[in-house]
């Protein structure tokens, strides 16, 4: 680790690579001898348009997903996806389906809900989204156009570990805490999108990965920047996009291609997520964790102490430690550890030797 760096374990935005931040810092005054920062280029420019194709062209190689697929670059984050969705598939005979398994997926069913096109399939919020509802809990209406789900659930530490049956339904997934963090059979998905200051880049741009023939025929009554087809046709060109955003998004990309894509990227954030868990489930109750086991994320590490004072000692003093981001969430206290891809495993094993000592100096 840099000198003057901590170990970040925030969950949004998020750590990055340094690897990345250094290549970004070396080319920053001089991109591509163009003699200029990527901010100062014109997006039409022929330096930019390199890094905006290389971007799409490493994400859809990473996903395993061919030319039947598309990559788009929207603003607004996640959260203006949340609405983009029921406009653009919804309507008052087809339904969007949501499966409600935490904040965001509350979220994102409240503008289905604003549009009056929204339907629950199932919900964990009776268990304190402390699960995610099994395949056999869903009850997907009929006359579902789509079914959405939130596939990790970055607030309350909980991910799906399989992807939803639909019968011929389009699965649309809010991948914005674990995307790209391992190999999943994303064929099986019409949709996904991801804010991308969590696990790929700064905040500012939101990536959306969409089946062409879905999103082909959004719907002419919606304002042309809330249509997905404006971006397909434009290769998100339409307006100007966040260019540097989407170089830093390509540049991680890379890396992660250099790391040996997600089959190995998911080995490593596996191996960090077990070493935590192991420490949280050995701790004799001093340590409790928030989801219930096969429900547990490999991103965000939920867990409580014994009161909230002990709680406030522990940021504190992790802190003191350079261990950085690890208050849970204003609405559901504790803590979180977010260890999402550019999280070092050293960095987690300084964060479990911590607890150790935290629990024999605090029990
Ligand atoms: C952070 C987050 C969001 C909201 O993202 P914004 O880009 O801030 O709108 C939505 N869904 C999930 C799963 C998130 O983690």
């Amino acid at each position: 680790m840099e000198a003057n760096r901590v170990y970040n374990f925030n969950p949004g935005p998020a750590t990055l690579p340094l690897e990345v931040l250094k290549q970004a810092q070396e080319e920053l005054l001089n991109f591509s001898g163009s003699g200029m920062s990527i901010m100062e280029i014109s997006h039409r420019a022929k330096e930019y348009d390199a890094v905006h194709n290389q971007a799409k062209e490493d994400i859809k190689e990473l996903m395993g997903l061919g030319s039947d697929y598309d990559v788009l670059f929207i603003q607004g984050g996640a959260s203006m996806q949340f609405a983009m969705v029921p406009m653009n598939f919804a309507a008052a005979d087809k339904k969007g389906n949501y499966v409600l398994s935490g904040s965001f997926a509350s979220k994102a069913y409240k503008e289905a809900e604003i549009q009056g096109v929204g339907t629950v399939a199932a919900s964990s919020k009776d268990n304190d989204f402390r699960n995610i509802p099994k395949q056999n809990e869903l009850k997907i209406s009929a006359d579902a156009s789509y079914l959405h789900v939130c596939y990790n659930n970055t607030i309350y530490g909980t991910e799906y570990h399989y992807i939803p049956e639909t019968n011929g339904i389009p699965l649309v997934a809010d991948m914005s805490s674990d995307m790209l963090s391992r190999p999943l059979d994303f064929s099986k998905f019409s949709l996904i999108y991801a804010g991308v200051q969590k696990n790929l880049g700064p905040a500012g741009v939101t990536i959306v990965v969409a089946k062409k023939s879905f999103i082909e025929n959004s719907p002419e009554n919606i304002p042309t920047m809330l249509r997905y087809n404006t971006y397909s046709q434009k290769n998100s060109l339409y307006n100007t996009p966040p260019a540097f955003c989407i170089y830093m998004v390509g540049k991680v990309a890379s890396w992660l291609k250099r790391q040996g894509g997600l089959t190995a990227i998911a080995e490593r954030n596996a191996k960090k997520a077990s070493l935590l868990y192991d420490v949280i489930d050995s701790s004799s109750g001093f340590y409790k964790g928030h989801a219930e086991k096969d429900s547990r994320s490999f991103m965000n590490v939920t867990f409580r102490l014994p009161t909230e004072e002990l709680e406030a000692k522990f940021i504190a003093e992790a802190k003191d430690n350079k261990l950085c981001g690890i208050k849970g969430h204003r609405s559901v206290g504790g803590l979180r550890a977010s260890i999402y891809n550019a999280m070092s495993y050293d960095g987690v094993k300084c964060l479990t030797d911590f607890m150790e000592q935290f629990q024999t100096a605090n029990k």
